[in-house]
C-alpha cells in the first residue's frame, strides 16, 4: 500500500533511524502518530485573568531581566501587558536567551500559571519573541511523543508532510461501510485524523484529552478493528485445515459418567456439548475452556479425550508441572482402566528405559491417552494417530510452546483438535480482544456443596496466632498447607528459604507430621510426598508455589501463605483454590509484612474481598493493564495503543461484528485495513 514511493524513503538515513526509534516505519505509522496532548496558542489571556494551575498564553513586554544566583542560579524576567505583571523563571538557560529578552522586547509565552512569592509566575514557559505581523495559531498545537534528537517542531512537520503524501495517494480512503459508521456515529477516517492532528481553534480540550471525542473514537475503532481482523483472519486460516471428524461415542461417555461419584453440573454439561460439537467438525477445534479453580475441568477434559479415543484417535493431556501431570495421570488411569483404555505417562525426569517403553506404547497405538508435562514435547514424540491435544493451565505456557505442539500433530489425518484450559479467568473484554483467535467456553458454576473459603489478612508480627491455629486444626484431624515466600530473583534463594521455613516449622510443630515439597525434587519424591499428604500421613505440607496449580487434596482445609504481598492476584487465587474442596470450610491466612506498597495493599484488598475468579481477574486487569496481564501471549498479538478495553468496550463489540462481516463480504478492504494498521509491525500474530 505504501510501497512505490513512500514519503519516508525521501528522508535522510539518520532521520529515518530516529523515526524507527519511535516505532515509525511507514508513512502510515507517521500519520497514526497522534498527539499526546495539545497546547492552545489560538488566543491570548490578560495576565490579570491568570488562574494558578491553568495553562495560558500571554503576551507582554519585558520590563526587567536579571540573572540571580540565590537561592539558585536562575534567569528572571518580568513581563507586563497593561493588566498586570507576570514573573518568568528559568533554571536552565542560554546566554543567547538572556541577550534576546532584553527589556522592551515583546514576548509570547505559554505555560502553567502559578502563584509565586510576589504574584503570578511561570516556570520554563514556552517563549517566542513577537515579530511584526505574527498572528495567532488557527488550530490547537499538537504535542507528540518525541525522542532524543527529534524536536517537536521537526516531527510535527514530518507528520504533516506524510499526511499530505498519503492523502494525495488516496491512501486514506474510507474502508468501513457507510451503514456501520452511521450506526456507531463514527466520523470519516481521513477527517478524523486531520482533526486530531490539527483541532480547530475553540475545540474543547476535555474530549481531546480524555480521548472521547468522536474523532478519537473513530481511530480507536479502527485500531480495534485491525486487531480483530488479524486475530479472526488467523482463526479462519487455521480453521481451513482438515482435522479428523470425531463422532460422539455415546456408550463410552456414558460408561465414564456412570462410574463417577458425582453428576455433571449444568455448566459442565454445556461446555461438554460445545466441545463435542467442535470435535465432530472436519476442521480443528481451537477452544479455550475457562473455569474457575475447582469448577471441574478435569472431567470435561476426560470426556473430550474419550471422544477422540472412541474414534480410534489418540489424545494428549499436557500440564505445566510434574505434580499436576502426575495427578491427572493417576485420576485418569483409574477412570479409564475399566473402559479398557490404556494411558501412557511421560515426564522429564523419567528413567530412559521407562520412557522408551512408554514411547513404544504411544507409537504403536497401544496407549490411547498420553499424559505428561510439557517436557514431553521437547523431544519428538511419534504418535500413531493423534486426534486431540489438551493443554491444562494454558496461561502457564508461552505461545511458542503451543505452536510447537501443533506442528508435531500435522499428519496425514489432518491437524489435531486443540483444547486449552485455564483457571485464570480472562475478563470478557480481554477474551474478546486478545483471545479473539479462539472460541471460548466458560464453566460459570462450581460443583454443589462448596462453601467459599474464608480469607484472613494477618500481619507477620502475629505469627504466633497463626501457629496456634494450625496446631489446633491439625489436632482436630484437618490438614494444612504452609506456602513459602516467593523469591522471584533467584530460584536457589527460594529453595533455601523453603528449606529454612521447613526446618523452623518442624521445630515449631514437633507434634505434627510435616513434609516439604518444592520444584527441585525429582518426580518420585514429589509423588511420594503428595501421596502421603493425600492419605493423611502428612498433616502439614510446607510447599513452594509448585502447588499453585491443580493440586486436589480435599481434606486439606487450611492454608497459610507467607509474604502474600509479594504474590500476584491470580497466583493467590490459584493457591487459595487448593482448599475449600472438602466438607470443612476452608481458611486461608495471608501473612504480609509491612510496609506495603500501594499496589500490594490493593491486591490484598481484592483477594480479601472477592472469591469469584472473574471479578479478581477484572480487578487484576485494572491494576496492571493488558500488557502486563497477558504476559507471554502479547508477543504474538497486536497490542493496542489508543483503545482502552474498559472505556471502549462498546467499540470492541462493534469491531468484532464488523471484522467478521468484512472478512466474509469485503476481503479486500479487510486486507487494506490490516496493512494500514499492522503492515509495518512484523510481529503480529503468528501463533
Ligand atoms: P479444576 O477445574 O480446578 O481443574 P478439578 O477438575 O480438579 O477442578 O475438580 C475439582 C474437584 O471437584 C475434583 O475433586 C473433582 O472430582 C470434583 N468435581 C468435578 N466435577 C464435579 C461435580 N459435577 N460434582 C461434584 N464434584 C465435582
Ligand atoms: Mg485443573
Amino acid at each position: 500500500m505504501n510501497a512505490p514511493h513512500a514519503f519516508l524513503d525521501t528522508l535522510s538515513d539518520s532521520l529515518q533511524q530516529k523515526l524507527h526509534k519511535l516505532g515509525l516505519l511507514s508513512d502510515f505509522d507517521l500519520v497514526l502518530h497522534l498527539p499526546l496532548r495539545y497546547e492552545d496558542e489560538t488566543r491570548l489571556s490578560p495576565i490579570s485573568e491568570g488562574v494558578p494551575g491553568q495553562v495560558a498564553q500571554i503576551e507582554g513586554m519585558v520590563s526587567e531581566r536579571e540573572v540571580l544566583t540565590r537561592p539558585r542560579r536562575q534567569l528572571v524576567c518580568k513581563l507586563h501587558d497593561g493588566s498586570g505583571t507576570l514573573c518568568l523563571r528559568f533554571f536552565h538557560f542560554y546566554a543567547s536567551q538572556v541577550a534576546a529578552w532584553s527589556p522592551g522586547t515583546r514576548l509570547r509565552v505559554l505555560g502553567e500559571v502559578r502563584a509565586g512569592f510576589g504574584g503570578l509566575e511561570m516556570i520554563h514557559p514556552k517563549c517566542r519573541v513577537v515579530q511584526a505581523g505574527m498572528g495567532l495559531a488557527t488550530a490547537l498545537t499538537p504535542v507528540y511523543p518525541v525522542t532524543a534528537g527529534l524536536p517537536q517542531r521537526t516531527l510535527a512537520k514530518l507528520i504533516r508532510q506524510a499526511f499530505e503524501h498519503v492523502q494525495q495517494a488516496a491512501l486514506l480512503t474510507e474502508i468501513i461501510p457507510e451503514a456501520v459508521l452511521t450506526t456507531h456515529r463514527l466520523p470519516a477516517f481521513e477527517a478524523s485524523l486531520a482533526f486530531l492532528h490539527r483541532p480547530p481553534a475553540g475545540t474543547p480540550m476535555q474530549g481531546l484529552q480524555a480521548r472521547t471525542h468522536p474523532a478519537w473514537r473513530r481511530v480507536k475503532f479502527d485500531e480495534l478493528l485491525a486487531q480483530q481482523l488479524s486475530m479472526r483472519a488467523h482463526y479462519r486460516q487455521r480453521r481451513s485445515h482438515r482435522a479428523p471428524v470425531l463422532h460422539r461415542p455415546d456408550s463410552l461417555l456414558k460408561a465414564l459418567l456412570s462410574s463417577l461419584a458425582f453428576t455433571l453440573t449444568e455448566a459442565q454439561r454445556k461446555v461438554v456439548a460445545e466441545i463435542s460439537r467442535d470435535l465432530a467438525q472436519p476442521h480443528p477445534m481451537q477452544r479455550l475452556l475457562q473455569g474457575d479453580v475447582g469448577s471441574g475441568k478435569t472431567v470435561v477434559a476426560a470426556l473430550a479425550a474419550l471422544q477422540s479415543i472412541g474414534n480410534g484417535f489418540q489424545a494428549v493431556i499436557m500440564a505445566p508441572t510434574e505434580i499436576l501431570a502426575e495427578q491427572h495421570y493417576q485420576k485418569l488411569s483409574v477412570w479409564f482402566a475399566p473402559l479398557g483404555v490404556s494411558v501412557a505417562w511421560l515426564s522429564g525426569s523419567q528413567k530412559k528405559a521407562e520412557r522408551k517403553l512408554e514411547l513404544e506404547k504411544i507409537t504403536g497405538g497401544l496407549a490411547m491417552l498420553v499424559i505428561g508435562t510439557h517436557a514431553l514435547f521437547q523431544e519428538p514424540v511419534q504418535f500413531d494417530r493423534l486426534g486431540l491435544v489438551i493443554i491444562d493451565e494454558q496461561h502457564r505456557f508461552g505461545v511458542s510452546q503451543r505452536l510447537a505442539l501443533r506442528m508435531k500433530g500435522m499428519e496425514a489425518d489432518g491437524v489435531p483438535h486443540q483444547l486449552m484450559m485455564s483457571a485464570t479467568p480472562i475478563p470478557r473484554t480481554l477474551s474478546m480482544s486478545y483471545f479473539a483467535d479462539l472460541d471460548v467456553s466458560v464453566i460459570d458454576q462450581l460443583p454443589p456443596g462448596r462453601s467459599p473459603v474464608v480469607t484472613k489478612l494477618i500481619d507477620s508480627s502475629r505469627r504466633e496466632q497463626v501457629v496456634a491455629r494450625i496446631r489446633e486444626a491439625c489436632h482436630a484431624g484437618r490438614q494444612a498447607y504452609w506456602v513459602c515466600p516467593l523469591i522471584e530473583e533467584s530460584e536457589a534463594l527460594q529453595l533455601q528459604t523453603a528449606v529454612e521455613t521447613y526446618q523452623t516449622l518442624n521445630q515449631t510443630f514437633p507434634d505434627l507430621k510435616t513434609a516439604l515439597i518444592h520444584g527441585r525434587l525429582d518426580s518420585h519424591e514429589k509423588s511420594a510426598i503428595m501421596a502421603a499428604f493425600s492419605q493423611g500421613a502428612v498433616q502439614l505440607l510446607v510447599a513452594t508455589t509448585v502447588i499453585e496449580v491443580g493440586v486436589d487434596v480435599p481434606n486439606a482445609s487450611l492454608m497459610v501463605i507467607e509474604h502474600a504481598e509479594r504474590m500476584g492476584l491470580s497466583q493467590l487465587h490459584q493457591l487459595r483454590g487448593r482448599i475449600g474442596r472438602g466438607a470443612d470450610t476452608g481458611i486461608c491466612i495471608l501473612m504480609y509484612q509491612q510496609p506495603l506498597s500501594e499496589v500490594a495493599r490493593k491486591r490484598l484488598q481484592v483477594i480479601f474481598k472477592h472469591t469469584d475468579g472473574f471479578e479478581i481477574a477484572r480487578q487484576d486487569l485494572l491494576l496492571r493493564g493488558p500488557g502486563e496481564y497477558l504476559g507471554t501471549r502479547q508477543s504474538g498479538v497486536p497490542m493496542l495503543r489508543f483503545a482502552d478495553l474498559e472505556q471502549d468496550a462498546d467499540l470492541l463489540e462493534a469491531a468484532r461484528a464488523v471484522a467478521d462481516t468484512l472478512l466474509r463480504d469485503y476481503p479486500q478492504q479487510a486486507q487494506w485495513h490490516m496493512r494500514r494498521w499492522l503492515g509495518s509491525r512484523k510481529d503480529y500474530l503468528r501463533v
